[in-house]
């Protein structure tokens, strides 16, 4: 059985919207997963100063994965893709975060979903609105149109 997985891609060096494109990409040859949508490319300003200009966009999967073998698949593509783990919120080639695995809320040490800061980021929100009903709801029923009333569209340019 199938799942309907939300991914947040972001790249901010190394020509990132190559790398989100090469990521979608790589995201359909997981196994057992399938590519089903993707957002249009946003940029917005790194949160912390010094940083290049993210790229990111959200992609639906159909991933008949367990979360942590989707994550671990996520990873790999990370690692593909040249992640070099520094600090944490450093510049980086790709991150491939799930937002959201089904109804499925998670609190394991390697991975919390729904995705602890996805309702404070207008460059994972906006993005995910477009591959979704305007009614939906998150696994844990926080309404998305409420998130994004909340999270003005601010600093974001749609490729
Ligand atoms: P942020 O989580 O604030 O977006 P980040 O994406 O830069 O920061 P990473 O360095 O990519 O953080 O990941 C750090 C750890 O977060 C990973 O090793 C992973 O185990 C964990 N993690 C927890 N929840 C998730 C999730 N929903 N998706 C991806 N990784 C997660
Ligand atoms: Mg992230
Ligand atoms: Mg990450």
């Amino acid at each position: 059985m199938s799942i309907r997985v939300y991914v947040g891609l972001g790249s901010n060096l190394d020509a990132p919207a190559e790398q989100l494109r090469s990521a979608l990409d790589a995201l359909d040859q997981v196994q057992a997963t399938r590519l089903v949508a993707a957002s249009a490319l946003y940029t917005s300003d790194s949160l912390l100063p010094g940083q290049p200009r993210y790229t990111n966009a959200v992609a639906a999967l159909d991933s008949a994965l367990a979360p942590l073998d989707l994550l671990d698949a996520l990873q790999a593509i990370e690692n593909d893709q040249g992640r070099v783990r520094k600090e944490r919120w450093g510049p980086r080639t790709l991150d491939l975060d799930i937002l959201l695995y089904g109804d499925q809320v998670l609190d394991l040490p390697r991975l919390q979903v729904p995705h602890y800061h996805m309702h404070a980021r207008p460059f994972v929100l906006y993005p995910l609105a477009e591959l979704v009903p305007a009614d939906f709801r998150l696994a844990d029923g926080r309404q998305l149109s409420q998130l994004l009333a909340a999270c003005p569209y601010i600093g974001l340019e749609r490729l």
